[in-house]
């Protein structure tokens, strides 16, 4: 299987910027940011899809759900608000397939979403 462009990113072959890592859990600044804040908080697991998750997976998950509480307080928007979103398959707007937990504040988001 082709390495997805974040297992590149945690695999060191491309240039990210880095917000958190640790033996799970790499977290980095969107390229293409839609706020103010605009991090991605990725297992090193490749997971392509929610879909894919397993029960072994839930303390990953609720892991990338901690490192999202602790960078919105690092970002000092965990009282203003944001929000945290998994997109999954196209329908829902993913497009890359390796699960990843965006983190969005900064400013007032709109809902429901387009
Ligand atoms: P999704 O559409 O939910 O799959 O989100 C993928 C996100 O990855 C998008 O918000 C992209 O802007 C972001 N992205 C794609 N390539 C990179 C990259 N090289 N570095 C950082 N973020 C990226």
């Amino acid at each position: 299987m082709n390495k997805t462009i974040f297992q590149k990113i945690i695999d060191r072959e491309i240039p990210a910027n880095i917000l958190y890592e640790d033996n799970d859990i790499i977290a980095i600044e969107d390229i293409n940011p839609v706020a103010e804040v605009h991090a991605l908080i990725i297992p090193k697991k490749c997971i392509p899809t929610l879909n894919d998750l397993d029960p072994m997976d839930a303390d990953i998950v609720g892991k990338m759900v901690l490192v999202a509480k602790n960078l919105a307080k690092e970002f000092k928007i965990d009282e203003s608000g944001y929000r945290t979103v998994f997109n999954c398959n196209d329908d829902g707007g993913q497009t890359v397939y390796h699960i990843h937990l965006h983190l969005i504040g900064g400013r007032k988001l709109n809902w429901p979403p387009g």
